[in-house]
């Protein structure tokens, strides 16, 4: 399983988000402390922001560890709402660039941490690789993300295998769905956090239950458990 992150409030310096905690993704692509699927997340890495409302991505197959240019850039990244990712492929899936979240449809970046049988997919000329979470992300982009909590039961009750954890943001709105891997939740100030673990030992940090969609609008934070469960 891979760890992702959102954030959606005043603009801060994309490293200080994945890069500088403690336990940041940055450390969860080697260490991760709650995942339950996987070591570590080595095979790529993908970090979107909006920007004046156009999303930007950079994405890549190698261990984020490794990339001393994104590390030299990233502290003058800064946005208000951002999606990223680190990946650790689910077996017989491509390792590439594109097949690294954060997908987008151009209004929303979107993550996926988990897995599901490609085969009760539809194929999309619009998903931007073969792997699983670029055919999910586009199923979802067709679907609208109004449906994500139907579209997210629905996949569930046609592979009850699927892992689907879900993040996407548009830049004023960040969605995520619990569906068998943990997420968290961290309300500052400044902005809100939404995380597949802590990036610090900050007590406020919640757990989101199993099964749930979780809206972000502002500083609101809505939890609503998903059909199925
Ligand atoms: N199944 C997806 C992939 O192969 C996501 C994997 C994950 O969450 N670790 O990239």
């Amino acid at each position: 399983m891979c760890r992702h992150l959102g954030w959606l409030g005043e603009p801060v310096p994309v490293s200080s988000l994945v890069l500088d905690p403690p336990s940041g993704l940055l450390v969860q692509s080697y260490a991760p402390r709650r995942q339950k699927h996987g070591l570590m997340n080595a095979d790529g890495w993908g970090v979107g922001f909006f920007d004046n409302g156009v999303a930007r991505r950079w994405r890549s197959a190698a261990p984020l560890w490794g990339d001393t240019s994104f590390a030299s850039v990233a502290p003058a990244l800064r946005s208000g709402c951002i999606v990223a990712a680190v990946r650790s492929a689910t077996i017989g899936m491509p390792i590439e660039p594109s097949a690294s979240a954060p997908f987008t449809d151009g209004r929303w970046l979107l993550s996926h941490n988990g897995l599901v049988d490609r085969s009760v997919l539809p194929l999309s000329g619009r998903a931007e690789s073969t792997v699983d979470s670029a055919l999910l992300a586009a199923l979802i982009f067709d679907r609208g993300l109004d449906a994500l909590a139907d579209t997210t039961a629905e996949v569930a009750a046609a592979d009850p295998n699927a892992r689907l954890n879900i993040l996407a943001g548009n830049g004023s709105q960040l969605l995520a769905t619990t569906w068998g891997d943990t997420l968290s939740v961290l309300r500052r100030d400044d902005g809100v956090v939404l995380a597949s673990e802590p990036y610090d030992d900050d007590s406020a940090w919640q757990e989101v239950p199993d099964r749930h969609l979780v809206e972000v609008d502002g500083s609101r934070v809505t939890l609503t458990a998903l059909k199925g469960t």
